[in-house]
């Protein structure tokens, strides 16, 4: 093998390390030693890991398959994704030590394809929030900028691939959870088509809305992961029996032709203004490769973030149930069950789920599930109906990720109202079922990432890949690495 030492194999993608190994010039060896290297240099500014063990990672090196397609490519994934006999807790303290006896089926496919799993990345606590402030195990930092949140749920899974502390991570999206820090990482991150992957392993927050999808250097590299995660399994009764088409296969430098939605609800006074700026820059850099811009209307936009809290923690209230005491993590004891039960949840959840198990079992209770449930419903119904309109006059629709670059820590810890405001553009996606990208698109004036977002209608994820892909070999501007 040829010394690569010096060369910067962390920097590079997943494809660029297959070819590598490939045609020999670089060993497993070298990327893990690489990749750790990185880690032990950066990790203690970002805390991305919730969970990393150095001789774990080499041991697993060591064994990894010479074959498949990720051969020897370390990942990180969100601590939400079951791993069969490691640490898995949702960065809750409530599943304290918990270690699942199976794989997620998304994990089953990464590992017959090579990869290396290298880590858990650092997570809000059930994937409730859009910072990273409520893990259990301490905020991730903004690798631009460490003073800053990295967004969140899976703020570990971006801001890990963001410091090329990890080649590309798995995340789950409820409500923009990849998106969007995905946008304040300046990464790509995907929430495919709800079904499209297996959600069997995910520990769920609202079983209607979530989905497992990649964080990743590149489009190409999204494809690349989508590939292997996406398609049919019989362990999820809500995954899809579609097939799954080569996804690589749509990475072209061609929109010609293409219809871009323009949604005016998506442009609204309160936008940052550079964020503003770059995505009238890609608007127009679509035009110049031949795309149509289409003017389209979402009305119900206004409705989205409202009708997401009453469906999301209905569903988390739900799901949250069964942390216990009694089977996973944490037990506290107590005289009667009732109070051990009480004791246990009073103690493993944090702020925010209990805020969110409140809020969701009022709506579910009776009395109210009309007024609110039910109501968030029919609202969710007409959101969607939005998109199906919008899909008849365009292929896809562009809008901001975000309506801000990366925010300080705990400016909005206070104000989970503000907080839940920062998922404005993402949430409908979820509310919808569609497919979503974030892709970047250029710095603030302050050096901070911003992201764009391409939607498109049920399963049309090769008409994002392309339009990303598009943007991507196209872009005027130039990737700036976080001078961590
Ligand atoms: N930030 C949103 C929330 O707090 C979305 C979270 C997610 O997608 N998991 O619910």
């Amino acid at each position: 093998m040829t010394n690569m030492k010096d060369s910067k194999l962390y920097e590079l993608t997943a494809h660029e390390l297959s070819e590598k190994i490939k045609n020999n010039s670089v060993s497993v060896k070298d990327i893990i030693g690489s990749v750790i290297a990185r880690i032990e240099a950066v990790e203690t500014k970002v805390h991305g890991f919730a969970h990393f063990n150095k001789q774990d990672a080499l041991k697993k090196a060591g064994e990894s398959k010479i074959s498949g397609p990720l051969c020897g490519i370390p990942a990180a994934i969100k601590d939400n994704i079951c791993i069969k006999d490691e640490l898995t807790t949702c960065c809750s303290k409530i599943l304290k030590g918990f270690k699942p006896p199976y794989d997620a089926t998304v994990i089953s496919k990464l590992k017959s394809a090579g990869a290396l799993l290298l880590g858990r990345a650092n997570m809000d606590e059930f994937a409730f929030g859009s910072s990273c402030e409520t893990s259990c195990y301490g905020p991730t930092k903004n690798p631009y900028d460490t003073s800053r949140i990295p967004g969140g749920s899976s703020g570990g899974s971006a801001a890990l691939v963001c410091a090329d502390e990890a080649i590309f991570a798995l995340g789950s999206d409820t409500g923009g959870s990849i998106r969007q820090p995905a946008a304040l990482c300046g990464v790509v991150g995907l929430k495919p088509t709800y079904g499209r992957v297996s959600r069997y392993g995910l520990i769920a927050f609202a079983s209607s809305l979530d989905q497992i999808g990649p964080f990743t250097k590149d489009v190409t590299d999204s494809a690349l992961i989508m590939n292997i995660i996406a398609g049919h399994d019989p362990m999820d009764t809500t995954s899809a029996d579609v097939p799954v088409p080569d996804y690589t296969k749509y990475l072209k430098n061609s929109v010609k032709g293409l219809k871009i939605g323009f949604p005016k609800e998506y442009f609204i006074p309160g936008l940052d203004k550079d964020v503003k700026e770059h995505l009238d820059e890609a608007f127009d850099l679509f035009k110049s490769l031949g795309a149509k811009i289409i003017n389209i209307s979402l009305p119900h936009t206004d409705y989205a973030v409202a009708t997401y809290y009453i469906v999301a923690c209905s569903e988390a209230s739900s799901n949250l149930a069964r942390f216990d005491g009694v089977q996973y993590g944490l037990r506290q004891e107590g005289e009667t069950l009732a109070d051990m039960y009480k004791y246990t949840r009073a103690e493993g959840f944090g702020d925010e789920a209990k805020r969110r198990i409140i809020l969701g079992t009022y709506s579910l209770s009776s009395g109210y599930y009309d007024a609110y449930y039910l109501k968030a419903q029919k609202v969710r119904a007409l959101i969607k109906k939005d998109f199906d309109e919008a899909f008849k006059v365009c292929d896809v629709i562009l809008t901001p990720t975000t309506p801000t670059p990366a925010f300080k820590l705990g400016e909005k810890m206070k104000d989970p109202l503000q907080m839940y405001l920062s998922d404005i553009f993402t949430i409908p996606a979820n509310l919808s079922g569609i497919p979503a990208i974030s892709v970047p698109c250029g710095y603030s004036k302050s050096g901070l990432p911003v992201g764009m977002q391409l939607m498109a209608k049920a399963f049309d994820e090769p008409v994002l890949f392309n339009a990303a892909y598009a943007y991507e070999q196209n872009k005027k501007w130039e990737i700036k690495k976080p001078a961590i």
